[in-house]
């Protein structure tokens, strides 16, 4: 079975920008025993640009674009640092991949990809991937590692694909605002109601960024993938997930006929 796991910058780093040793270290010990197990685990991890300002000692990274880039080649090899001690401890192998929208786009680079990271998957080796950042500009961005986690999904025909987040799951309303509302544990089908249950970009914060997420839902479940959304806090749900306990919000994929 092959899982493609994203985890989110609240997970990995502290609000300094530097690392949740605690939260990293317990999801690359959760992820390598799931591993040993016999999954296929490809990891999608943001943080690059958190870890960057914390590496570099900045407070906040602004709205300079080129700032946001070099923070990012900065915080990439803290971040793959940090995989590479934690998942190097318990006998894995990691390699990263920075991609651009255009390995996605480009049917010739698109192809290249799927096929190094069938090979890596071969070598037994955790492919972790970003979003190139340093070189991605308005035009070549993917935009988010919610989209790119369900790009990546599709592309290496993923059975799963779970997003941890610091939320629980898809609620029917903003529970930091709303006390009655209600974690969804089952989406069949992205309605228009499910959408404004997201509440759209705007609301990004106060929502743990489920706009993004239900996007992703959208392009990961139309080709049949399964995703869930669950809780990164305690990576253990991992193993409720992959024994397919209700955990967070399950978006079901579209069988193919
Ligand atoms: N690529 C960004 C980073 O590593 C994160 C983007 C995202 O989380 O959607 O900082």
């Amino acid at each position: 079975m092959r899982v493609v796991i994203k985890i989110g910058t609240s997970t990995l780093a502290y609000h300094t920008g530097h690392p949740n040793i605690r939260h990293i270290e317990n999801f690359c010990k959760v992820v390598s025993d799931i591993k040993n197990s016999g999954y296929e685990i490809i990891i999608v991890s943001s943080g690059a640009v958190s870890m960057g300002r914390g590496q570099a000692g900045i407070e906040r990274a602004g709205d300079s674009l080129s700032m946001k880039q070099a923070l990012a080649a900065i915080g990439q090899c803290e971040l793959m640092y940090t995989y590479d001690k934690y998942f190097g401890e318990y006998n894995h192998n990691v390699g990263q991949l920075l991609l651009t929208a255009s390995n996605f786009s480009d049917p010739q680079q698109h192809k290249n990809l799927i096929s190094t990271m069938n090979k890596l998957l071969e070598l037994k080796a955790i492919p972790i991937i970003n979003e190139n950042d340093t070189v991605a500009t308005q035009e070549l961005k993917i935009g988010d590692n919610d989209t790119l986690a369900a790009r990546v999904a599709t592309s290496i025909n993923a059975d799963l694909m779970i997003l941890l987040t610091d939320i629980d799951g898809l609620f029917t309303a903003d529970p930091n605002k709303d006390p009655d509302a209600k974690l969804l544990s089952q989406v069949d089908e992205i309605t228009p109601d499910i959408e404004a249950v997201a509440g759209g970009a705007s609301s990004k914060v106060g929502t743990g960024g489920m706009a993004t997420k239900i996007e992703a839902a959208k392009i990961a479940t139309a080709e049949g993938v399964d995703m869930v959304i669950a809780n990164g806090r305690n990576p253990d749900v991992l193993y409720d997930i992959l024994e397919g306990k209700q955990v967070g919000t399950k978006f079901t994929g579209v069988k193919k006929k």
